[in-house]
């Protein structure tokens, strides 16, 4: 099947209502390039700083890009005016220092609180218990220059498909708890980003709002 005929497959199986950020890191941006001009797709992610800074200039201005990577403070400057949603906020230092680059910029930048929901220790990640510390502490209620836009997570790398349920399930509960206890008056934070090339029919059956899709329709990496 050709690049297009993946992501096609990949878009009817999913309930409209369901966004496909297709996940473009390690890829030619003339790949990306045939996406956009045969399918008018814009939602892509990248998951390194230098990459997205290389591929994006010579690309549609129109694409919107995600940031799905572990992101290091001296990054966020120059990725700031090149994303729509930084999706992979893992700390409250993060966070910080995200929302002041913000400002200097004179920009509300949105973003998702990544959550450590996997079994693995090596992704990264907010606990439950301290997205909630964060969210009470009146250092968070003096930022004003992000817009928490709702939450992203990673399942465990398994083919236990038990397991990866329970924890797409935990984070949409997560999410749940968080709308309705710190984000009551917000109307942006509705995003439940869960689900990729392995697991993204079971991450949608539990309630993801926006699956990210690489592999699939582009081959391994
Ligand atoms: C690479 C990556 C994806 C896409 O992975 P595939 O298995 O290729 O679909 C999704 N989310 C994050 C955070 C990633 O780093």
């Amino acid at each position: 099947m050709t690049l297009i005929q993946n992501f096609l497959s990949i878009r009817q199986s999913l309930p409209g209502e369901v966004k496909l950020i297709v996940v473009s890191k390690f890829k030619p941006g003339d790949s990306v390039r045939e996406l956009v001009e045969n399918t008018r797709h814009l939602d892509f992610a990248e998951s390194r700083v230098q990459e997205l800074l290389q591929k994006a200039p010579l690309l549609p201005e129109a694409i919107r890009w995600h940031f799905i990577g572990h992101l290091q403070t001296n990054k966020i400057r120059s990725l700031i005016p090149f994303t729509k949603l930084i999706q992979s906020v893992d700390s409250f230092r993060l966070l910080k220092e995200i929302n002041r680059e913000a400002e200097r910029q004179g920009k509300v930048v949105g973003v998702l609180l990544q959550f450590h929901i996997a079994s693995e220790e090596t992704k990264y990640g907010f606990s439950f218990e301290e997205s909630c510390q964060m969210l009470e502490s009146d250092e968070f209620k003096g930022l004003s220059n992000i817009d928490i836009k709702g939450v992203m997570g990673m399942a465990s790398f398994t083919e236990n498909f038990q397991q990866v349920r329970k924890e797409f399930k935990s984070l949409r509960s997560h999410y749940e708890y968080l709308k309705t206890n710190y984000f009551k008056e917000s109307e942006t934070f509705s995003e439940v980003s869960m689900g990729m090339s392995g697991d993204y029919k079971i991450a949608v059956e539990e309630g993801s709002t926006m699956v990210r899709v690489g592999s699939l329709i582009f081959g391994e990496r």
